[in-house]
């Protein structure tokens, strides 16, 4: 199997990685020799700490010698399948596609790692919109097992399943949306907890600190929210949140974000966003108070009630959501399956309760009111989103 990678930043060169890994030929691309110089240097890196580790048998040497680098795209001339990694913008984006459609045989797969672009806003620009698809990997791509499929309205059903099948044979677990949304499944679920964290804290219910400890020590999540979103890079948190509400998510009035931006505390790549890190770059877990008002159901009920969105629209289902949640976020059980052992009935009286007081992005899913109407109130009665044996 032959395979292209275009751009070896943050992402390209991770994945050239993790497909050299797998036994796979990798032309890595980018525009100059000394970005790729880069790349190369941080392959080798990561591939030297796998070894290490155990993790990987070859030498990093012999993995590296599977991945040829290039600033030109005509080593793309025979491969079976190729993935962009350049910045996230569409007429770059689009310009990179021109140029593969133009050099990667005809009948190969072109597959786009962006987070928020329509797949179809990049296919329409080849010959061959139907073998263009979303794979969407996640950061560092060595380590995070998954991978987003997304078809988008051109893409076949061949296409859809070659891939699923590729992201397999890179050691990856796909899963497959099966119509394409804003955000995906993601980015979708992390701005709903991303906007009921803004909204505790704006609206007095709660401090930072308490929606996080509740985040970390009830939830058991791995990290707080805020604490999530500095991780993350809040640049990055307010530019996904506006995309995926350009097109048509509901909105949660929220300036804490925005303010950190304007202020260029971009979190922990700048040492500081709402909380103080070590130096620019270095995460150090925060410290957050024991004790916290906040109840959890709270936290995650909009979450929740877009998971029931998700799924009453045929996107993905339970099981899915929560393979994104444990494999995309660590989360140590899926969102949903926490979700049936808080209660189905709790999420539902907060999204009510919120919903009663104006915010019209609470407004309960239809699935969640009928799961609750007909007694399928989670773990406790033996149906939620999953069936439980009896005790
Ligand atoms: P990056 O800026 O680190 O890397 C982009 C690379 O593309 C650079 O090396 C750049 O030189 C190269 N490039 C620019 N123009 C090019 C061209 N015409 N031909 C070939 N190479 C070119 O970006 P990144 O963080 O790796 O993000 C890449 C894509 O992955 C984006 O669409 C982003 O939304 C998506 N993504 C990023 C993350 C993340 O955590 N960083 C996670 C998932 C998806």
């Amino acid at each position: 199997m032959r395979i292209a990678v275009v751009g070896s930043g943050t992402m390209g060169h991770g994945i050239a990685e993790v497909a050299a890994m797998a036994g796979m030929e990798v032309k890595l691309i980018d525009i100059s020799w000394d970005i790729l110089n880069r790349a190369k240097e941080r392959m080798l890196d990561s591939l030297k700490r796998l070894h290490e580790r155990g993790t990987i048998r070859e030498t990093p040497d012999t993995v590296m010698s599977r991945i040829e680098m290039s600033v030109s795209y005509d080593v793309a001339k025979d491969v079976d399948f190729a993935i962009e990694a350049v910045p996230e913008i569409l007429d770059l984006k689009r310009k990179v596609f021109q140029e593969l459609d133009r050099v990667v045989p005809k009948e190969s797969i072109l597959a786009t790692n962006t987070s928020s672009i329509p797949i179809s806003d990049i296919g329409e620009i080849t010959s061959r919109k139907e073998k263009v698809i979303g794979m969407h990997f996640f950061n560092p791509p060595p380590l995070m097992k998954l991978v987003e499929i997304i078809p988008s309205k051109y893409t076949s059903e061949d296409v859809t399943r070659s891939t699923v099948e590729l992201a397999k044979k890179m050691g990856k677990t796909p899963v497959r949306l099966r119509v394409e949304v804003p955000g995906f499944v993601s980015n979708r679920i992390f701005l709903r907890l991303l906007q009921e964290a803004c909204r505790e804290v704006e609206s007095g219910e709660a401090t930072i600190e308490e929606v996080d400890s509740s985040a970390r020590n009830k939830l058991k999540l791995p990290m707080g929210i805020f604490e999530l979103a500095d991780y993350v890079g809040l640049d990055v948190v307010v530019d996904l949140w506006k995309v995926i509400v350009e097109r048509g998510a509901s909105d949660v009035k929220c300036s804490s974000y925005k303010e950190k931006v304007d202020r260029k505390e971009l979190g922990v790549k700048t040492g500081k966003g709402f909380y103080t890190y070590p130096a620019p770059g270095k995460y150090s877990k925060v410290s957050l108070p024991a004790e916290s008002k906040v109840p959890p159901e709270r936290i995650i009920s909009l979450a929740v009630n877009e998971g029931a969105w998700l799924i009453e629209n045929n996107i993905v289902n339970a099981e899915e959501i929560d393979t994104v949640m444990r494999l995309g976020f660590n989360f140590p059980k899926g969102l949903l399956e926490i979700a049936d052992e808080l209660g189905l009935d709790k999420i539902l009286n907060a999204l009510r309760e919120i919903n009663s007081r104006g915010y019209e992005a609470y407004s309960p899913s239809p699935l969640l009111v009928k799961m609750v109407s007909q007694g399928q109130t989670g773990k406790s009665s033996g149906r939620g989103f999953y069936t439980y044996g009896k005790t």
